[in-house]
């Protein structure tokens, strides 16, 4: 039995309290994770919300974790007390099922997400299985490291599942947590990329993160000065928009992939599609193996999210930062 000490919501928009829970005996195929630092991601404040409806309180959200290997059960592969390692939204699937065995443990029917039924990050303690736990390069920093595992594998995972190559022109709409890592991924992929971004008070960050030009995404005359051109588009955005005017912007065979979770349903006329043969698609994060490869990619090209800390004791105060739309770029929270 080990004693955890979290910060949990007793209700949807609750403020965060301590709060103690205790964790059973650790299985045969389960990590103990002393965490480090855990990041905010804007899923912590819908699932706070509730806006999904499923959420379960006491919620103790946290999905970008990062710290060091305290327990290891003695089935465990590849993982040994002392290890830095990470975990992100998923922590557990079966390992059998045809996703899984194919390396899509994202898309296993029975998998656990880290924050769903469970309490998450947002604590001094967090367990996961052996296959989701993931050692992290021996150089990284590990105050940076905690956004790449939820928001930099959203965005690197499109980049793949959509086949977007060095020579395409490519938009990233929306430029937070997720956003800001996606110009940075297809900028060293070789893309020309165009922004689309709500805040002006942004806009020269964002041609310093790689972008080549940056246009309201509000405004459907700017946006209309992108018709055609852009091969895929990747939205990261968490709001309705006038998505008829992005598939607007895509050449001919180009891809719309929404990773931002939009409350309503996206309305697209089909002949906007049929014509161009133009496509529309969303994903999760991707597996353990894709993770790895994506962290590779990130040391290799020096890639690391622009963060802001606040120490875990003052996630009230970093929750209503992300709220209020301030944060530059992601909030890592110091346990
Ligand atoms: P974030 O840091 O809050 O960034 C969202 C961005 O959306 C904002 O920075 C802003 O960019 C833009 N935006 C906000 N309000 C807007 C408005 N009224 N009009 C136009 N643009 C607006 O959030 P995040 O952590 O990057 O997460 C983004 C979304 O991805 C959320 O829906 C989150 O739940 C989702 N998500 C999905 C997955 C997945 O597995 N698919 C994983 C992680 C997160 P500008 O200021 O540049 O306009
Ligand atoms: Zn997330």
């Amino acid at each position: 039995m080990i004693k955890v000490n979290g910060f949990a919501a007793h209700e949807p928009k609750g403020k965060l309290q301590k709060f103690q829970y205790e964790l059973p005996e650790i299985g045969l195929e389960e990590v103990d994770i002393k965490v480090a630092y855990c990041g905010l991601c804007h899923s912590d404040l819908s699932m706070l919300n509730n806006d999904w409806d499923m959420t379960q309180f006491p919620f103790v959200p946290g999905h970008e974790i990062v710290g060091e290997v305290i327990n290891a059960g003695s089935r465990v592969k590849g993982i040994k007390v002392g290890d830095k390692v990470g975990l992100s939204w998923f922590s557990q699937s079966c390992m059998h099922c045809q996703q899984c065995m194919s390396g899509s443990q994202q898309l296993c029917a029975s998998s656990e997400q880290t924050l769903v039924g469970r309490h998450g990050g947002f604590a001094d303690t967090v367990r996961g299985h052996w296959s989701w736990v993931i050692n992290l390069p021996g150089n990284m920093d590990l105050a940076k490291a905690g956004p790449l595992l939820c928001a930099g594998m959203t965005v690197f995972h499109p980049i793949i599942l959509e086949n977007v190559r060095a020579i395409d022109k490519v938009g990233v709409i929306g430029i937070g947590g997720l956003g800001h890592l996606a110009i940075k991924f297809l900028k060293h992929w070789g893309c020309e990329v165009v922004a689309f971004s709500s805040n002006k008070s942004k806009h020269d960050e964002i041609k310093s993160m790689g972008a080549s030009r940056v246009v309201d995404s509000t405004n459907i005359e700017e946006l209309q000065t992108v018709a055609g051109q852009l091969n895929f588009i990747l939205n990261t955005a968490h709001v309705s928009l006038d998505w008829d005017t992005y598939i607007n912007c895509l050449a001919p065979k180009g891809k719309l992939h929404t990773v931002g979770i939009i409350p309503e349903p996206m309305s697209i006329p089909s002949f906007s599609l049929i014509n161009g043969q133009k496509s529309v698609a969303g994903s999760p994060g991707g597996g353990p193996a894709l993770i790895k490869t994506m962290l590779d990619f990130c040391v290799r090209h020096n890639i690391y999210p622009i963060t802001e800390e606040f120490a875990m004791e003052n996630v009230n105060e970093a929750i209503k930062h992300l709220e209020d739309g301030k944060a530059r770029y992601r909030i890592v929270l110091k346990v």
